[in-house]
């Protein structure tokens, strides 16, 4: 009879205590998120694959194609191909693409770009039926990013002035 009677209250606690984390949980805000209806906001430290950083002045890349990304990537999954700017010596980019399904997001492509034209971006819902779907056209991107935020696609930069040749000159003519 003892032992019935502590196996009854025994179940009776448990009852109570699995109410209780019930009613806890049923006061509390609701964090499941109604994915695919409703995107998550990523943390601002989260890593998706890289993308161009959009230049405030110019409200375009920064890249000029100096292709150190590509040769520091690990992975070797950088491409980038780019032109001369007419009247300049400086290069832009023209085309870039990583093929992230070989991407390990160690950030050396960041790190060492020296025009800081690299960030990476907030992505997180990628899917693709073959690895040709993961390679990712940064440029067609940035395009895109710029239509929607009413950015012209593509603001060359200003031709260099040419100063330096007269200055050599005025030098030069010192010397002697
Ligand atoms: S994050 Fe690393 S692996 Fe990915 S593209 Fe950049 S350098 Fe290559
Ligand atoms: S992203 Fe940076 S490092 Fe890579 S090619 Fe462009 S300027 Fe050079």
């Amino acid at each position: 009879m003892k032992a019935y009677v502590k196996e009854t209250l025994t179940g009776f606690y448990s009852l109570l205590a699995g109410l209780g984390v019930t009613i806890r949980y049923f006061v509390k805000p609701i964090v499941t998120v109604q994915y695919p209806r409703e995107k998550l906001d990523m943390s601002p430290r989260y890593r998706g694959h890289t993308e161009f950083l959009i230049d405030p002045e110019t409200g375009s890349h920064r890249c000029n194609a100096c292709e150190n990304c590509a040769r520091t990537c690990p992975s070797g999954v950088i491409t980038v191909t780019g032109v001369k700017v007419p009247g300049t010596k400086k290069k832009r980019a023209v085309t870039y693409s990583i093929d992230y399904s070989l991407c390990s997001l160690c950030g050396l492509c960041v790190e060492v770009c020296p025009t800081h034209a690299l960030k990476f971006s907030n992505e997180y819902r990628l899917a693709g039926y073959s690895r040709q779907d993961m390679i990712i056209d940064i440029m067609a991107r940035l395009k895109a990013q710029q239509r929607a935020l009413g950015l012209p696609e593509e603001v060359p930069p200003a031709p260099e002035a040419e100063a330096a040749a007269p200055e050599a000159a005025a030098s030069g003519e010192a010397e002697s």
